[in-house]
């Protein structure tokens, strides 16, 4: 194996503190008595120039011992200890480190939990998806930057290309088969020519049961969030993948079009609010859901585990939504409250996603809606109404709303406006007989 040291590259690429913490995790391990290796995507994204601060280190030895020295002498915390001799330590100044134990993994049978036995770097690096991700740097002092590349990871990032490191990859392991259209799409790589056949043939065998579903379920929310992922998902159905989200699923140019529009409605969002939280691949996952039933629906989110909270964002994505596209598409002009209320109830991924399926005059109106209306909020507060002799009850939430929908129509401007609404609102009330809480 030729041998090149990659020292120089890491100096110059990663932050200095990356970068001496780095250098210490080697000097560590020598003076234990372990040997240390800087793996996975990080070496990957090194000799790509791209920037990934997640450290993953494997060690020859004990993977927990060390995790507890390291954070000992570097004054870090060792948190989530693993039966699979995992830890992570975290030091001040949000570094963290993931600590693995070099090992072999066998299956017991396709798909299930790996077995753990101790072993060495390159049977550790052999159980990696893929030849791009299964390169290490040496990290002990003698030998610090020394690239260790068992299955030509180097000269396929040249070719760019994503191979398999062996032809029982995606059955052992079928999330997988979704990790390589995600490497792929991101660095805009191709699959390798027999990878692309191993995986066609692992989606006509895999199967995701209890076990697997939620690591499913997480690399489908990797792609998803994903800066781009229309590319990834359009692979993904060329490969039949999408069955294995629901088999109804139809990539047809509706679909196509309406995740376009997801992609442009995110980018544009982000642009627009870029410390607003919001869940991107939900909405992705949502749209990828659209041509299937409510009942459909509900069960394809309890069987990938989504919380109630996310499940009843997808439902309500997808209640009444003809309704109020046909609302906001009138071509007279809408008042700014009767834009609100089409809106108002609805989680911002929702909102997104229902951005994403219009055009022209309905866009219009719902990119006003985030810009402005959900921004206005009434002057006088609860607090004053109660002292105006109101009681809290439906019809103190109805003034509430009410007095909003005038200021967003301009109707009234200042706090007094306000108050004089509310005390003409309540005078109304009473001379019509109707309580006033
Ligand atoms: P990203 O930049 O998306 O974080 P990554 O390569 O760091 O990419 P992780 O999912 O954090 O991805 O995994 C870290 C490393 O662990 C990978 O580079 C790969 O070597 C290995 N790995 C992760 N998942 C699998 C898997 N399902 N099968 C085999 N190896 C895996």
């Amino acid at each position: 194996m030729k041998q090149e040291n990659l020292k120089q590259m890491m100096k110059e690429k990663l932050p200095g503190k990356v970068f001496h913490l780095l250098e210490n995790t080697g000097k560590i391990a020598e003076k234990e008595g372990y040997s240390a290796y800087l793996v996975g995507g990080m070496v990957r994204d090194l000799l790509l120039g791209v920037e990934n601060l997640d450290i993953d280190i494997t060690v020859e030895g004990e993977g927990i011992a060390f995790a507890e020295k390291l954070a000992k002498r570097l004054s870090g915390r060792v948190q989530g200890k693993t039966r699979f001799g995992t830890a992570v330590v975290t030091f001040p100044g949000r570094l963290k480190v993931d600590v693995a134990t070099a090992r072999s993994e066998y299956y017991e049978h396709p798909a299930a939990l790996p077995e753990v036995r101790s072993s060495s770097l390159r049977e550790d690096q052999f159980r990696r998806d893929f030849t791009i991700n299964a390169m290490s740097i040496r990290l002990n002092p003698e030998d610090f930057g020394i690239l260790i590349d068992f299955f030509g990871g180097r000269k396929d990032l040249e070719k760019r290309i994503i191979r398999a490191l062996h032809k029982g990859s995606f059955l052992d392991d079928p999330t997988r088969i979704f990790r390589a259209v995600r490497f792929a799409e991101r660095y805009r790589f191709k699959i390798e020519k027999r990878t692309e056949t191993l995986i066609k043939k692992a989606v006509k065998l895999a199967m995701f049961d209890e076990l697997t579903i939620e690591r499913l379920r997480d690399e489908l929310v990797l792609i998803f969030s994903e800066k781009k992922p229309l590319r990834a998902i359009e692979k993904m159905a060329e490969l039949h993948e999408l069955k294995f989200i629901h088999p109804r699923i139809r990539f047809n140019k509706g679909l196509k079009k309406l995740l376009a529009g997801v992609e442009e409605t995110l980018i544009w969002f982000k642009d627009s609010f870029p410390n607003e939280k919001m869940i991107p691949w939900l909405i992705y996952f949502a749209a990828l859901l659209d041509q299937l039933t409510p009942k459909e629906v509900k069960t394809t989110c309890r069987r990938f585990h989504l919380s109630r909270k996310n499940e009843e964002k997808i439902i309500k994505g997808r209640k009444g939504v003809a309704k109020r596209l046909k609302e906001l598409s009138k071509k007279e002009e809408l008042k700014p409250s009767r834009i609100y209320r089409q809106l108002e109830d609805l989680p911002l991924e929702t909102l997104l996603l229902l951005m994403a399926r219009t055009e022209k005059v309905a866009r219009e109106r719902i990119v006003f809606y985030l810009n402005e209306l959900r921004q206005i909020k009434s002057k006088v507060s609860g607090k004053e109404l109660l002292e105006l002799g109101l009681k809290p009850g439906p019809q103190f939430a109805r003034i509430l709303k009410n007095l909003l929908y005038a200021r967003l129509d301009g109707r009234v401007r200042t706090k007094r406006d306000e108050m004089k609404y509310v005390k003409k609102y309540l005078d109304n009330l009473t001379r019509t007989g109707q309580t006033v809480n």
